[in-house]
């Protein structure tokens, strides 16, 4: 979204010396008259130059790289609306095969029809995922002619904003338990603790934003099944995958995470993260055909079929899918496996050459997830914010922020290695941090990046 004024009398100019193009257009105001398409091309592709380079932006979990082929794939879809399956069946085929290959993967019982669906990403997977629990846990109240007019939700601090949002935007009380100091995740025992007849669901991370750490969702369950015993509370979890679910199954088979587990009742994970597609796919699968209440889907009444939907917007493009299904083809089990152990290696190797740096200590070093968090340890003459912006003019993009209470004293930098990030992008990685670091202790550079020499600009 955007909320800005801008000026009507600003005015862009072509590039290349105006060879196609040679008067100025408003840059906030629809043009009058159209230009030549190389002069539009150019001058949009220029400008986006500026832009940080992908490969080198260690903040982000979404896929900077596809191969070739994906990339046809991408662009050869991206044409037909998902939306319209009796148009484009075969598209459709790929996301039924893929939500088929997922449940299992995610050990889905045989004895029920799979449920799930492509969506933008893992927040519209988690915010479907999260209504179809309010909707049941209201038919539930219903039935028992109990009060249906204050549904409440737990997870911990260390969850996406989306789950903030989904309280927010579906009107249900976010009831979130504070980081544990120690584990860097939600404490089980206070999570099932807020836990009440009122509980649509349970939220479980596996793969924290902040650190990459996995919340406990075996422990999680053992106590959602005391309380079910003890109580008669019944209450399902959502494992929020998005980045662990395309890593985890893979490298941590024996790992009870899924729906293996009896709470688990609904999994995100996002095609953009490791499941190595360019961003605008993620994946929500229900554990049952009836975990996902009939009254939500809507039945598409298109050129006189019904086509069952659910997602929160319309039109999509299709160009997602076919690399999603791509990849699990051209890479099965075994390729998702080696580039999975691939980027743990590479990011445990940062993670201990960073441990050498003098006044830096390793947070969390890919313990689950290639992520690697990292943070000072003790006051130095500058932070890590100007850390950050130091190591930006390196090309590097590397994020630093604060915890989450109760652990917001702890300020971090996360990289996350991607299957782009090679060892000796690690290497030229720390080269540039010693250097910025240098440059930041003090000598010839003030905090404010301008030397003492009166506003000369640093050299
Ligand atoms: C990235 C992420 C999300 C949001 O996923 P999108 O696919 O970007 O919508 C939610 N939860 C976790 C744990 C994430 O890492």
């Amino acid at each position: 979204m955007v909320t800005e004024k801008m000026n009507p009398d600003r005015k862009v100019y072509g590039t290349y010396s105006n060879r196609d193009f040679n008067r100025p257009i408003p840059e906030f105001e629809f043009p009058e008259e159209g230009m030549a398409a190389r002069a539009a091309y150019e001058m949009i592709h220029e400008e986006l130059n500026l832009d940080g380079i992908p490969e080198l932006n260690l903040a982000t979990f979404v896929t900077t790289y596809m191969e070739p082929e994906a990339r046809a794939l991408f662009m050869e879809n991206a044409h037909k609306n998902f939306i319209d399956s009796f148009e484009y069946p075969q598209i459709k085929k790929e996301e039924i095969r893929i939500v088929n290959i997922l449940s299992r993967l995610y050990n889905a019982p045989e004895n029920t029809e799979f449920t799930g669906a492509s969506t933008i990403g893992s927040s519209e997977s988690i915010m479907l995922a999260l209504l179809a629990h309010k909707w049941n846990w209201r038919e539930k109240m219903k039935k028992q002619k109990k009060d249906v007019s204050r549904p409440n939700i737990v997870f911990g601090a260390d969850t996406h904003v989306v789950w903030d949002k989904f309280a927010k935007y579906f009107d249900v009380e976010p009831r979130v338990v504070p980081l544990d100091s120690k584990t860097l995740v939600a404490d089980p025992e206070r999570l099932v603790s807020m836990v009440d007849e009122n509980t649509i669901a349970v939220g479980a991370v596996m793969g924290t934003t902040f650190t990459g750490a996995f919340d406990d969702v075996g422990k999680i369950n053992a106590l959602l099944e005391k309380l079910k015993e003890e109580k008669g509370i019944d209450v399902p979890v959502h494992v929020d995958a998005a980045s662990a679910g395309f890593i985890t199954p893979f490298i941590e088979p024996d790992l009870k995470w899924d729906f293996r587990l009896s709470h688990v009742k609904s999994i995100n994970v996002s095609g953009h993260k490791f499941g190595l597609v360019y961003p605008g796919i993620g994946w929500l699968l229900f554990k049952d055909k009836s975990d996902l209440p009939d009254d939500l889907v809507f039945y598409v009444n298109y050129l006189g079929n019904d086509m069952p939907t659910y997602t929160l917007n319309f039109s999509k493009s299709s160009s997602n899918i076919a690399p999603q299904y791509y990849n699990i083809i051209r890479l099965g089990k075994s390729g998702y496996r080696r580039i999975a152990e691939n980027m743990m290696s590479n990011a445990r190797y940062l993670g201990e050459n960073l441990g050498k740096i003098k006044n830096l200590e390793v947070i969390s070093n890919a313990d689950h997830i290639p992520v690697v968090t990292f943070k000072q340890k003790s006051r130095d003459t500058y932070d890590l914010f100007e850390l950050s912006s130091a190591i930006r003019s390196y090309g590097w993009i590397v994020p630093a922020y604060a915890l989450p209470a109760d652990a917001s004293e702890t300020v971090l930098m996360r990289v996350v290695v991607r299957e782009s990030f090679s060892r000796d992008m690690a290497d030229l990685f720390l080269d540039s941090l010693k250097k910025a670091m240098d440059s930041l202790s003090g000598k010839h550079v003030k905090k404010s990046g301008v030397s003492p020499r009166k506003g000369h600009p640093v050299s």
